[in-house]
C-alpha cells in the first residue's frame, strides 16, 4: 500500500479498531485530505467532522479519537517528532487536538500507518498493541488502576522489548477527569482531556513498534535540507537557550519584562522568581536532557530532588509546570514544582489546567470564597507549597475539594458563584498557559479566537514582544493573529515543533516549513498555497465549532482581563477592555472573511477554501 501512495513522506494507510466490536481494519490514507490538510489536526478534523454528528456525547461511544502523524515524521527533518491526537473534547465541547513530542509518531509510520482511529467503547479494559503488521486488542484488566509509569513498565516486560513507545492514560483518564491527560512514554498529550475520552473507551494504552522506513522522493534532498534546517536551528541563539535551560530559559526575563503571570495573574511580576528560574532550575534539580525524535534541542530536562518532602523524579519541569504551580501559586521553590509535576503525571492530569485549578481556589481562600472548612483544613495561602501540593494530590484523587477543581476553573467557578468566575482564568474552558496577553492586542484576540480557547499552540505573542510589530497598536492586529494562527496550525499538521519557533514563525508561514513539507512530499508548494492550505485547516476546525454550537460570543477572555489592569511592574496599566476586544474580534473575522455577527465562516469563504459541504451546517 505504501508503495502505490502517491505523495512522499506519507505510508498511505490507517488503522481503525472498532472497540465495541473488536474490529480492526486497513483503510486507505486520502490523497486528496493528505493534499488539502496535511495530516495531523488539519486530516483529523476533516475526517471527525465527515464521520461524527453534531451534539456527539465526548464520552460516549459515538466520539472518534484520531491519532494522526504528518509527513515530516520519520524523517530527518528536525523536531519532526509530533504527533497529535484529536476528538471531540469533555473540556471544551468542541474538536480538539492535543499535541505531544517524543518518539510514538514515528514509529507509528515505521509500523506502517500514518494515523489510528479509534471508535466505539470496548466493554472491559483493553489495550492496543500495533507490531508492524500484526495489530492485536489486548486485555488491559491487569492495568487498569496502575499509574502510567506502572503500566507502562509492566507492559514493556510482558511484551519483552524495553524500546517500545507506549501512550497510556492514569486514574484521571479512567475516572473520565474532565482534563485528563494521555502519557506519551515520557510526554504528554496534556490538554482538552483526551485522556477521559480514551477512559471512556476503556483503552488503557497503546503500545507500538515498527521496523519499516518512511519513503521519500529524492533522499539528497531532504538530507540537505535537513542539514540546512539544524544549522539554522543551532545558531539561534533562543533555540540554544532551549537545550541549556529547556522551556523555562526565559523565566528571569519574562518576570523582569513584567509578563510571567503571578498570584493567579493578578499581577505579572514575581518578587521572589529567583527561585523558579531557568537558572536555579538548571542548578539545583536537573541532572540530564531528554531529546525527541529527529531533533538535536534536548529541550526536555531530567530533573531529580533526591531526598525531603519534594523528593521526585520527572522528565521536566517545563515552563508551563514552573508559572503555573511557581509564580501562579506565588511558590518559589523549585523542588515544590517538581513535586507537583510529579504528582500530575502519576494521576494522568494535565498539570496546567490543574495549577491554574490550584491558583484559582488560593485566590477564592485569599479573599474569604472558601475557607478552612471547605479545604479540608488545608491554610490554601499563596506561596504555601505544601498547601499547593495537597490541593494537587487532592485533584488527583478527585477528592475533598479536589473533587471541584478537577472540573476545571469554568465548572467549579459556576457552582461556587461569588464572582469567582471574574478569575477563572480560562477560555472555551480550557485555562491559559503562561503568557502574556493584556499587553499585546494580537494575542488577546489571539487568545479569545482560539479554538482550543486558553491554549498557547493557537496564538503567540513573539512578535508583539520582540518588537517586530508596534506593541499598542491595534491595526493590523486581527491579521497578525490569524497569520499567527497559520503558522502554528501548519506546523500541528505537518506535524513541525512549535518551540523551535525562530525556525518555522514567528509571525507567519516561514519558507523553511514550505522548503520541509515540498522535500518530504515532492510538491511544489509556494507560500500562497502553503498559506492557503493552513487557512482551510483553520476553517475547518472552525466549522466543527460553529456545527456543535460555538458562535461569536464564545470568542472570549476572561474579566480579568478585561476589567484588571496589570497593577505594577513595567506593564503596569495594560488591559484588554470588552469594547477594544469587540473591535479586534471585528477587524479579525473581517480579515478571515467570516461573518461578523456570528463569527462563522460565509459562503464565499468556504467556497474559496473547498469547504462548501459545511456551508449547510454553519452559514
Ligand atoms: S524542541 Fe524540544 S519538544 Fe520540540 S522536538 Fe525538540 S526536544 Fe522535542
Amino acid at each position: 500500500m505504501a508503495e502505490s501512495f502517491k505523495y512522499g513522506g506519507y505510508i498511505g494507510q490507517l488503522l481503525r479498531v472498532d472497540l465495541s466490536k473488536g474490529g480492526i481494519s486497513r483503510e486507505l490514507l486520502r490523497e486528496d485530505w493528505a493534499r488539502d490538510f496535511v495530516g495531523g489536526a488539519g486530516y483529523s478534523a476533516r475526517l471527525l467532522y465527515e464521520e461524527m454528528k453534531p451534539k456527539t456525547d465526548p464520552l460516549g461511544p459515538e466520539n472518534k479519537m484520531v491519532f494522526m502523524t504528518g509527513p515530516v515524521n520519520g524523517t530527518l527533518i528536525p523536531t519532526a517528532s509530533r504527533s497529535s491526537v484529536c476528538a471531540k473534547s469533555p473540556y471544551t465541547g468542541s474538536f480538539f487536538h492535543s499535541i505531544f513530542g517524543g518518539f510514538w509518531g514515528p514509529e507509528l509510520k515505521f509500523a506502517g500507518y500514518d494515523g489510528l482511529i479509534i471508535e466505539g467503547e470496548s466493554e472491559k479494559p483493553a489495550y492496543l498493541w500495533i507490531d508492524d503488521d500484526r495489530v492485536e486488542l489486548r486485555s488491559a484488566e491487569h492495568l487498569w488502576g496502575k499509574n502510567p509509569f506502572e503500566a507502562q513498565e509492566i507492559l514493556r516486560k510482558e511484551i519483552g522489548d524495553d524500546e517500545i513507545h507506549i501512550a497510556v492514560i492514569g486514574d484521571a483518564g479512567e475516572g473520565l477527569a474532565p482534563y485528563a491527560m494521555i502519557l506519551v512514554d515520557i510526554r504528554a498529550a496534556g490538554r482538552g482531556g483526551m485522556g477521559a475520552v480514551m477512559g471512556s473507551k476503556k483503552l488503557k494504552a497503546i503500545a507500538v513498534r515498527g521496523t519499516g522506513s518512511v519513503r521519500v522522493p529524492n533522499m539528497l534532498r531532504v538530507y540537505n535540507t535537513s542539514l540546512k534546517l539544524s544549522e539554522l536551528m543551532n545558531a539561534n541563539p533562543g533555540v540554544k537557550g532551549l537545550s541549556d535551560y529547556g522551556t523555562p530559559r526565559n523565566v528571569a526575563a519574562m518576570n523582569a519584562g513584567g509578563i510571567l503571570p503571578t498570584r493567579n495573574w493578578q499581577t505579572e511580576t514575581f518578587s521572589r522568581v529567583d527561585g523558579i528560574t531557568g537558572e536555579t532550575m538548571r542548578e539545583e534539580v536537573v541532572k540530564g536532557n531528554r531529546a525527541c525524535f529527529a531533533c538535536s534541542v534536548n529541550c526536555t530536562k531530567y530533573s531529580v530532588v533526591p531526598s525531603g518532602p519534594y523528593k521526585s523524579v520527572i522528565n521536566g519541569p517545563d515552563f508551563e509546570t514552573v508559572f503555573g504551580f511557581g509564580s501562579i501559586c506565588e511558590v518559589d521553590d523549585i523542588k515544590a514544582v517538581c513535586k507537583a509535576d510529579e504528582i500530575c503525571d502519576h494521576y494522568g492530569i494535565d498539570l496546567i489546567s490543574a495549577a491554574l485549578s490550584v491558583g484559582w481556589a488560593m485566590e477564592c481562600y485569599d479573599k474569604g470564597i472558601f475557607t478552612k472548612e471547605d479545604t479540608g483544613g488545608i491554610d490554601l495561602r499563596f506561596g504555601n507549597a505544601d498547601a499547593m501540593l495537597e490541593m494537587t494530590e487532592l485533584i488527583g484523587r478527585r477528592e475533598g475539594l479536589g473533587a471541584l477543581l478537577a472540573k476545571g476553573t469554568r465548572e467549579a467557578s459556576r457552582i461556587v458563584g461569588k464572582d469567582s468566575y471574574h478569575f477563572a482564568m480560562q477560555n472555551k474552558g480550557l485555562e491559559f498557559a503562561g503568557h502574556s496577553a493584556r499587553p499585546y492586542p494580537a494575542m488577546c484576540v489571539g487568545y479569545a479566537t482560539g479554538p482550543r480557547g486558553g491554549s498557547h499552540h493557537d496564538i503567540r505573542n513573539t512578535p508583539e514582544k520582540l518588537g517586530m510589530v508596534d506593541r499598542k497598536t491595534l491595526e493590523g492586529k486581527g491579521a497578525l493573529a490569524a497569520e499567527i494562527n497559520h503558522w502554528l496550525i501548519m506546523c500541528d499538521c505537518a506535524l513541525l515543533c512549535h518551540l523551535a519557533e525562530p525556525i518555522w514563525g514567528p509571525d507567519k508561514i516561514n519558507n523553511n516549513v514550505i522548503e520541509a513539507l515540498n522535500a518530504v512530499t515532492g510538491w511544489n508548494l509556494d507560500f500562497p498555497q502553503t498559506r492557503k492550505i493552513a487557512e482551510r485547516q483553520w476553517n475547518m476546525i472552525r466549522c466543527f465549532a460553529a456545527r456543535e454550537g460555538f458562535t461569536r460570543a464564545d470568542d472570549q477572555l476572561p474579566p480579568r482581563f478585561m476589567e484588571d489592569p496589570i497593577p505594577d511592574g513595567p506593564m503596569k496599566g495594560s488591559v484588554m477592555p470588552k469594547e477594544t476586544l469587540e473591535r479586534l474580534k471585528n477587524d479579525y473575522y473581517s480579515y478571515r472573511g467570516w461573518d461578523l455577527e456570528t463569527g462563522n465562516p460565509t459562503r464565499v469563504k468556504l467556497a474559496d477554501l473547498g469547504l462548501e459541504f459545511a456551508a449547510e451546517d454553519v452559514c
